[in-house]
Parts: structure tokens; sequence; C-alpha cells
């Protein structure tokens, strides 16, 4: 079995989601005592946060470089990076480890693709939503129409990540947003919806949407068991 390194804290409230998912997965594939191998280190995601809003896109870099560096040297087989949003940054990683980077949007964009799906709503953080690191990747490596909400339902998407979701806080109010947000989004063409924000699991699910969901924090955890017991 290989081990697995994690990049968590951005925030933990998801990367305790990824602790589990692997753990379980592993479990279930192979006994019921078996666990994975990992190494997290955990970055403080008040920094993080700062630096991203701030636009200190080098300076967060160099935090991720770091961190993968740290699990390089304890031992790690490979880097999952527990976020969208800083996959910005993957280059940063890529570039100071020898190790691979499993990348989320790439364990996400294939589940998309073997649903038969061309047409897909993402929702996520704004940096997510409007940059190109994210949709670009999922338009040109896996021929994906990628569809956002527009600009005051993607800051009421943003919001509830940074002000809500990550800091430990889940809103009846906000999960009726989101669903009305992803109907939106299905009126116009989506055939699915990415969530594409590790902690938007924890809001809703597939039981809140009328066509199929891709939760990025599962699929990504379950590709870095699959690299591990490959
Ligand atoms: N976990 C989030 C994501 O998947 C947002 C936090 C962050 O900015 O890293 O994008």
């Amino acid at each position: 079995m290989k081990i697995i390194g994690l990049i968590g804290g951005m925030s933990w409230e998801s990367s305790a989601q990824y602790y589990k998912i692997i753990n379980e997965a592993t479990r279930d594939r192979i006994h019921p005592l078996e666990n994975a191998k990992s190494l997290m280190f955990t970055v403080n995601f008040h920094e993080i946060e700062r630096l991203q809003h701030a636009g200190a896109w080098d300076e967060a870099g160099a935090i991720l470089a770091d961190a993968a560096k740290r699990l390089e040297v304890g031992g790690a087989d490979c880097i999952v990076l527990c976020t969208n949003t800083m996959h910005k940054l993957s280059s940063s990683i890529t570039e100071a480890v020898q190790i691979p980077l499993l990348h989320i949007a790439d364990a996400t964009a294939k589940a998309v693709v073997t649903r038969g799906i061309k047409r897909i709503g993402l929702l996520g953080t704004g940096f997510t939503m409007e940059h190109e690191f994210y949709k670009g990747r999922l338009e040109q490596n896996f021929a994906l129409e990628v569809i956002v909400p527009e600009k005051p339902d993607r800051d009421i998407v943003h919001d509830v990540i940074y002000d809500e979701l990550c800091a430990g806080m889940v809103r009846s109010e906000s999960k009726l947003e989101y669903v009305r947000i992803m109907q939106k989004l299905v009126e116009a063409g989506a055939e699915g919806i990415i969530l594409g924000c590790t902690e938007i699991m924890l809001l809703v699910g597939q039981a809140d949407s009328s066509v199929p969901v891709f939760d990025t924090t599962t699929l990504h955890a379950l590709a870095a068991v699959d690299f591990a017991l490959a």
C-alpha cells in the first residue's frame, strides 16, 4: 500500500471528511481493520484565506510548496491537495516535489465523463468559478462545457463557503439558496452539478438536486485510495 500525503486545513472541516472517506473506503475494499497509510500536513486557513483575498498567490504557493516538501520528506508517495481553489497553484507543488499530485479536477471530470455528461454546472469559490485554472482544465482536457451561476448568485455561493462552511456552520437558509442556485443551473442546461468546493458536501448532496451531483471531496478522496491500493 502506498502512503497518501494530504495537504489539509483548507478548511479542516473538509480535511476531516477526506480522512473519513479514505479510511472507510480502504476498510470496505480490503478488511474491516484495514486503514489507509497517510500523512496530513495542515496549513493555517486564516493565513491562506487572507492571501487569497489579497491576491497574494505567490506567497500562498510558497506555503503549499513547503507543505508538499514536508510530506515528501515524511515518505508520502503522492500529494492530495484537499481544496479545489488552491489547485490554482498546483504548479507550485509539482515544481517542488518529485511525487505526483492527484489533481482534484481530473478525478471529478473522469466521473462526469463516465456518466455521459457534456454540459456541467460548477459551484465553488469565486476563484474556482471565475478563474481559468479549473473551468479551463475541464473544458480543454475533458471537452466539457462548464456553466456557472450569475454574479449575484456566485457571491452567495462564495460567501457561504468562507463565512459559514469553513467556519463550521451549516445553515438551512443557505441550503435553500444553494438548492435554488443549482436549479437555475439546470434550467440553463446543466446536465449535472460539480460541488467544486470541498465543504459544499456538508451543505447539499444528491437528494437536493434533480440532476447528478459530483462531490469533489468524495471523488478526490477515492482517487487517492485507488492510487494507494493500485
Ligand atoms: N475548500 C474550498 C475549495 O475546495 C475552499 C477553501 C479554499 O479556498 O481553499 O475550494
